[in-house]
């Protein structure tokens, strides 16, 4: 009798909490490789930042510009690709890995700073889809650059380190709420045009001057980078969260962070790229930016960059990089769009389908399309490739799952897979289950994040 029940169990697809599954001697793993991830999150908040660090690591590395065995290719400081050449010939195409370092924000107006009612406040625009009453009253911080007039760059972080004021943006009380907000819905209830942030409220001393607080801010400005006001006008300076990322939960089992979508996949795809000595293809990996605004742009998933890489990576392996070649190279290639896929939350399952839908700690999430509203604007993974990762993952014991963005018709969404399809790369959504998205600050479980490594670790290596 016990016998026959076993074997009518392996007929059935179970899936287990990670937990359960992950070898005793991995668990340890799991909680030193996200101490180095909260560390680079906490650091890397911006597209700019991320293409920074991960250019720093790769040089550290040996990788060189343009050139070699192991290279880099950076598009206008950011989005940027780090190739390692692999055993099989070019021809047989590429592996890549292709995440985005933009996450959702609040970007200042051209011409942010005025003053009103005795203080001084910036003007902004938010990047990315936000809910906004998320980003009012909390601790928030400037991320960006500002290109003066003589060609110089100011780099600016402002309000990260302990010893730094922050700022924020202020909401109204609950006692005058009432007819302002808590009667519309909640998409009305704080307008993109709110969204302003307070900046100073002491006046400078001089009689003359009739917008006191907010020159005395321009002037505190003008001692700490050297700018002035119309240097706004050439800057992109971005509103983050303010603050690290730290461990999340009693068990210090979960990381709350700002921007996991999509540095997490970001962070791991270039890890296990490093931790790679020779992978099996030519591998790839690929940071993009303005997915959160539709990949538009050249610095953008939409541009020639992945192609431009592409046909440098022929060149590299003594090739001529002819049209046709490259053709060829793009249409035996491989490759993982590696974004956060959204987790079940407990509190609001009614969204989820929960047969489809990826669980924290259930591990690396598989989502063969996205999209929305009958699978519109979607890139549908073909069930060959679906399989062919499907058996390398188990190859290697990668703890993962399947996953899609909400019950049909509730809503949906997309990622780059669309646009690496588009050139002829064989594309599967492929990464970290993440709660919160698009908050400012989100939450994913360590073990998911190790086993988002393992997974990119397995398509690097595995033939
Ligand atoms: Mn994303
Ligand atoms: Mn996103």
């Amino acid at each position: 009798m016990e016998k026959k029940k076993n074997e009518k169990n392996k007929l059935v697809y179970e899936k287990k909490n990670g937990w359960e599954k992950i070898p005793k001697k991995e668990a340890t793993d799991v909680f030193k490789f996200s101490e180095k991830y909260i560390d680079f999150l906490s650091k890397c908040k911006t597209e700019r930042e991320t293409a920074d660090f991960a250019v720093k690591e790769a040089k550290k590395r040996g990788f060189k510009e343009g050139k070699g065995d192991e290279f880099y290719i950076i598009n206008r400081g950011k989005s940027v690709c780090f190739v390692i050449k692999g055993k099989e010939p070019i021809e047989n195409g590429v592996r890549i890995i292709g995440s985005h370092i933009d996450s959702p924000r609040i970007d200042l107006k051209q011409n942010p700073l005025y003053e009103d009612t005795d203080l001084a406040l910036f003007k902004t625009h938010y990047y990315g889809g936000i809910k906004k009453y998320q980003w009012v009253t909390i601790p928030l911080a400037i991320h960006g650059v500002v290109q003066k007039e003589n060609g110089e760059k100011i780099n600016v972080v402002f309000g990260e380190d302990d010893a730094e004021p922050v700022l924020t943006i202020t909401d109204i009380l609950p006692h005058l709420a009432h007819k302002i907000q808590m009667t519309k819905k909640m998409y009305e209830a704080i307008p993109g045009e709110n969204l302003n942030i307070l900046v100073g409220s002491k006046p400078i001393d001089d009689k003359d001057e009739k917008n006191k607080i907010k020159v005395n801010i321009l002037s505190i400005l003008n001692k700490k980078y050297g700018i002035k006001e119309e240097d706004f006008l050439s800057a992109e300076l971005e509103i983050v969260p303010a603050g690290k990322a730290r461990d999340l939960g009693i068990d210090a089992s979960l990381v709350l962070g700002y921007g996991h979508d999509d540095k997490v996949c970001a962070y791991t795809s270039l890890q296990a790229l490093f931790d790679t000595k020779k992978p099996a293809y030519t591998t790839i990996i690929y940071f993009s930016d303005k997915e959160e605004i539709g990949s538009d742009g050249n610095t953008g998933a939409k541009s020639k960059f992945l192609e431009d890489v592409i046909l440098q990576t022929i060149e590299n392996a003594g090739k001529e990089p002819t049209y046709k070649l490259l053709r060829t190279v793009v249409n035996n290639s491989q490759g993982l769009s590696s974004d956060v896929n959204a987790a079940v939350d407990p509190t609001y399952k009614s969204v989820s389908e929960m047969n489809n839908a990826c669980k924290l700690n259930y591990g690396i999430a598989l989502t063969k399309y996205t999209g929305s509203g009958g699978k519109y604007s979607a890139n549908d993974c073909h069930a060959e490739f679906f399989g062919k990762i499907r058996s390398m993952f188990n190859k290697r014991g990668v703890i993962w799952q399947t996953g899609e963005l909400g019950k049909v018709d509730e809503g949906g969404g997309g990622t780059i897979a669309k646009y690496m399809a588009e050139i002829g790369v064989e594309t599967l959504d492929c990464g970290t289950p993440v709660l919160s998205m698009h908050a400012p600050h989100e939450v994913v479980s360590k073990l998911d994040v190790y086993e988002t490594y393992k997974g990119y670790l397995a398509f690097i290596e595995e033939k």
